[in-house]
């Protein structure tokens, strides 16, 4: 929530974090963060998109079990602004819960259409209760159902995230209590984490993690509340990085900050990679969104229409230019807006949004945000050196359906060797019909689809 803060794109640019290691190139606030280690990647042979189709996903904010976080939170920030009227809304009017059924409903119509992407539980939604002990209003028996459901029905196809600790108040990770301080220091969304270190933070994002890995969820990335480190975005990836990694385990730990609808790029950013040769290679990657919450706002009073994303004559809109880009285009939205009070105004909209693209574009791969992840980390850190009559590849991660583009004679086709082993490859008429283990032909141009694995492997001409 208060998506305006995700855009302030100046609060670290001038933070001046930029010391050491290469920094990306471009405008805002990526510009801050490092990218650390790039390992070389030879002219002749390019990584392109996942079975060469363009990547798509959903962000869900603000979700949580059965809270409706806009009901909690909005009597929390309205006392930190009480001159801002968008605080002022009627939220003791509004449900308190987003039930279980609209999960299951909303769940189900996803994963008929395989529709990927990330859905945060809040872990102490507004401080109301813990997901993972108990949540005051709901007996334990419904709060045990509906972690079920996350566990059953959305993890398969849900990257799932905390989203802080609460999305209100600071809490103070010794006793799991509110500071008794209040105002913006002491909220998760606004000043709070200004000038926090590396240390603080990644104490704070354990607290969040540990409660969701408490209530049987793993993660392997979180989603920043609002403006929660703004100002300190280099140390929050490497807070990131670390604590994931310490609570789950996860190769690739990644975050959700940023979002730009404008010009900018939204490919993922791989960042702080070291190690590249090393028996723990790391990095954290930050997804970028690409759209605002045109869907229902983070309060489910903002009704959003599908246009913006695309048009009903299927030409125009920010999803079209982002696909047509071949970026990965990653929608963004808040639970509150998709359930809309029970009028399901901004679930509507999206139905209307998947319906549309789909019709425009047959090159769609719908994939959650750890997938993503995984899949540039892949693309930006694999070295790819020249070998007899091809390529040779030293990877640091392995990658699912990995797939390139190089020359080929017509007489030629490709041959993949991994672990001194040949797979065998299955030649497919189009790029469309690319899967692991197949390639394709267009014009002077082979397209080569494969399971890379860790360590070395190569691709050959023959
Ligand atoms: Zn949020």
């Amino acid at each position: 929530m208060n998506h305006s803060r995700r855009q302030f794109l100046t609060a670290v640019s001038h933070a001046g974090l930029c010391s050491a290691g290469t920094a990306f190139p471009g405008t805002g606030l990526a510009a801050a963060q490092i990218a650390g280690e790039r390992p070389e990647q030879v002219a002749g042979i390019e990584v392109i998109n996942p079975c060469s189709r363009v990547p798509v996903s959903f962000i869900i904010d603000d979700s949580t079990c059965l809270v409706n976080l806009a009901h909690y939170a909005m009597p929390q920030f309205s006392e930190t602004w009480p001159q801002r009227l968008d605080y002022q809304k009627p939220w003791w009017t509004w449900p308190r819960e987003i039930p279980d059924s609209f999960v299951r409903k909303f769940g189900e119509w996803c994963a008929e259409r395989d529709i990927r992407g990330k859905y945060s539980i809040v872990p102490q939604p507004a401080c109301v209760g813990w997901v993972d002990r108990e949540l005051p209003g709901w007996s334990f028996r419904q709060l045990d159902a509906s972690l079920k459901l996350v566990r059953e029905l959305l993890m398969p196809n849900w990257d799932i995230h905390p989203e802080m600790a609460t999305h209100t108040r600071v809490i103070d990770t010794k006793t799991g209590r509110p500071y008794p301080d209040r105002g913006p220091d002491w909220m998760e969304n606004w000043s709070w984490t200004t000038g926090k270190s590396v240390d603080q933070l990644t104490d704070y994002l354990m607290y969040s993690l540990t409660i969701l890995k408490n209530a049987g969820l793993p993660c392997e990335g979180i989603t920043t509340p609002g403006g929660f480190a703004g100002r300190v975005v280099p140390e929050l990836a490497q807070a990131t990085l670390r604590s994931v990694r310490d609570v789950f385990n996860a190769e690739i730990p990644h975050y959700f900050k940023f979002l730009y609808t404008g010009k900018e790029s939204v490919v993922p950013r791989v960042e702080y990679a070291r190690g590249l040769k090393s028996a723990s290679p790391e990095c954290v990657v930050s997804v970028i969104g690409c759209t605002g919450d045109w869907f229902g706002g983070w309060d489910g009073d903002e009704a959003g229409s599908p246009d913006q994303f695309i048009t009903e004559d299927l030409t125009t809109g920010r999803m079209v230019e982002v696909i047509e880009r071949s970026e990965p285009a990653i929608m963004v939205c808040h639970w509150p807006g998709i359930y809309f009070n029970g009028t399901e105004h901004g679930f509507n909209v999206f139905k209307t949004v998947v319906d549309r693209i789909h019709r425009r574009f047959d090159h769609l791969k719908w994939m959650k945000l750890s997938e993503i992840s995984r899949y540039w980390a892949a693309k930006e850190l694999t070295e790819i050196s020249v070998s007899a009559n091809g390529f040779a590849m030293d990877a640091p991660f392995h990658c699912p359906e990995f797939t390139v583009r190089l020359a080929a004679q017509p007489n030629q086709a490709p041959r993949f060797i991994q672990q001194e082993a040949v797979t065998p490859m299955e030649l497919v008429s189009s790029p469309l019909n690319l899967k692991a283990g197949t390639w394709c032909r267009q014009d002077a141009e082979i397209f080569v689809c494969f399971n890379l694995s860790k360590g070395k492997s190569r691709l050959e001409l023959v």
